[in-house]
This record gives structure tokens, sequence and C-alpha cells, in this order.
């Protein structure tokens, strides 16, 4: 990746003549199976240039209440985009009821917000939120007239466990056709140093372009974190299940012992969480790994991420280590 980085011919991507950042966003749209792609310094700023490109003030946008673009971006759609959001509590699964979201849809009706657009993530949480069920919340929003936004972080993760040892790619599309828009990140489970892409329309991404430029987003000589992205595209994908199955690992070194419940990962995260008299071991828990090199986060519910810097030894030691805390 970085011999790739090295390698990058660059331009000024604010022209939109950076060669590298041009064939990084013509790659993941053509990918995705989108007219177009922006792509952008942060996760957080593409689901921001996503929802502002479709609302506008006034309007609404419909989302989980433990999604990304609700919870954990400081309000951004509502800070500068004067945009209301709508948040739904989640199933088990992780989705929104169907029900739910069609109470939320407001009548157009001076008292309301416009509902303007449907959020969904996936991976939600590392959960894989059913191909099936996709389908029906899209179609549902497409029938009420709003634009549907997929905060797809951690899309490739959803697709490689949904495929099942098939085509990664070709599940990434399917899920991806189903939504206006879908933002990607490449320096999550795609081990990049920086960087996410939003796919849309030629016109969506025209106005995501100007959301960027007002958010300080436009970058210069960005080739080199592009070619970065454009390399893990090229080899991190597939690989990616090397990471579930070690987060398999980590559940099944972990199961049995007392104090913890321990939910079956779907993809790379994996929550465990502190039952009985061992909750009372919380505090101080975290540091206590981080002494022994294992790191998570959280108090009552841990949180474990395997990603391409983790190797079967790792998780075995993460298994010895954790172990060794519940017996101390
Ligand atoms: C990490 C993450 C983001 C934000 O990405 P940053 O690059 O950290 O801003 C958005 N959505 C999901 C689902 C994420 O996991």
């Amino acid at each position: 990746m970085r011999q790739a980085m090295q390698a990058a011919p660059l331009g000024d991507d604010v022209f939109g003549d950076d060669p590298s950042v041009n064939a990084l966003q013509e790659k993941i749209a053509g990918m995705l199976g989108f007219e177009a792609a922006l792509f952008v310094p942060t996760g957080t700023q593409s689901n921001l240039c996503g929802v502002l490109s479709h609302c506008g003030r006034g309007d609404e946008y419909i989302v989980g209440q433990l999604q990304h673009c609700y919870r954990w971006e400081g309000g951004g759609a509502a800070v500068f985009g004067s945009v209301q959001p709508q948040p739904l509590e989640h199933q088990a699964d992780g989705s929104l009821a169907l029900a739910d979201i069609e109470a939320a849809i407001k009548p157009d009706d001076p008292h309301f917000a416009r509902t303007r657009l449907l959020a969904l993530e996936n991976t939600l949480g590392g959960k894989v939120l059913p191909f099936g069920y996709l389908q029906e919340a899209t179609a549902l929003a497409k029938r009420k007239g709003l634009a549907t936004h997929l905060d797809g972080a951690r899309l490739f993760n959803a697709a490689v466990a949904q495929a099942a040892g098939g085509d990664a790619r070709k599940e990434a599309r399917r899920i991806a056709s189903l939504f206006d828009s879908v933002s990607v990140c490449f320096s999550k489970g795609l081990g990049a140093p920086v960087g996410s892409a939003l796919c849309g329309t030629k016109d969506l991404i025209a106005r995501a372009r100007r959301i960027r430029k007002m958010a300080g987003g436009a970058m210069r000589q960005s080739g080199m974190l592009a070619a970065a992205a454009s390399h893990a595209l090229d080899h991190h994908v597939d690989r990616l299940a090397q990471d579930h199955a070690l987060a398999r690992r980590l559940a099944e070194g972990l199961a049995g012992l007392d104090g913890v419940q321990v939910e079956a990962p779907h993809t790379n995260i994996l929550f465990v969480d502190l039952v009985g008299p061992a909750r009372g071991k919380s505090a101080g828990l975290v540091d206590a790994l981080k002494k022994q090199g294992v790191l998570a986060t959280g108090l009552y519910r841990l949180r474990f991420v395997t990603h391409l810097d983790v190797d079967a030894a790792g998780v075995d030691r993460a298994v010895a280590a954790i172990r060794s805390c519940f017996r101390g």
C-alpha cells in the first residue's frame, strides 16, 4: 500500500484533475453500480454530504438510534444542514421495523418537517441486515417518495459475510443497487489510512461536491490517499473473511467463561457482555487488557474488533489475557 501511495500520479483534486483520485472515484462507482463517486476525508463527512445532498433546511431523515449518522457524528446534519433527524428504535437484528418507518413518515402539513430520506446502516455494529429486509425497507421508502442512503462504512464486511465464500463484489453491488446513495469507508476493515467515498448519481455527487467544499473536505494533492484506498479495494476485500473467522475464534475462545455472555459475531465485531457478579470487574478491565496488549472499548459491554493487523496468534493471546483478567 505504501508503495502504491508513493507511485501515485498527483494533481489538484479541488480542480478535479488529480488522476489518482479520479481513478479511485471511477473504480468505486463502477464496483457498486453508480454513475459517480466523491472521495472525502472521513466517513462522517461522507454521511454529511449524503444527507445534505438529499435534504434541505427543514427536511427530515428517518434513521436508527444506533446509527453512526445519527448518534456518532456530533449532530452534524442538524448543525450544518438544519436537517432534523427522526430516530427510531432498532429491532434485535439491527433493522428498523417497517411499521415504525411508515408511522414516522409525516404528511405534508406545515406542522411537520418534510420527511425526505431513509438512512440505513450495513453492517450495523457488525450485524449484517438481511438482504430481504433491505429490499422491503427501500421499496417502502420509494413508494412513499423518500430517497434512500446507506451508511456502508462496513459494506464490504456485510458483502463478504453474505457471499459466504462466493463473489463479495457482486453482493456489495446487489446491496448498493437498492439505495440512491451509498457511503463506503476505506480506513476501517479495508485498512487504508484515510478516506471514504460517497456514491450516487452525477447530480447528487455534484451537490455533494459543493457540500464537501463547504465542510473543508476538498483536498489538493490527495491522490496519495486515493492510491491507498484503491490498493485496499484491489487487495483487502476478500481477506475480510479472515477477520470474520478470527472474530469467531475469539468468540469460541471466550465461550463458557464465567461471567460473560458472548454474542455470536456476524462479521469482525464481537460484543461481550459482563453478567452477574462479573459486572463488578468492569472498572479497570479495559486498562488491564491494554496492559496485556489487547485493545477493547466499553464498560459492561466490551467491544472487540478484528482487522488486518490481527492474526490467529494475537487472538489466542487476547483469549488468554481476557481469561486471566477474569481469574484475577
Ligand atoms: C466509522 C464509521 C463512520 C465514520 O467514519 P469516520 O471516518 O470515523 O468519520 C460512519 N459510519 C460507520 C458505520 C462507521 O463505522
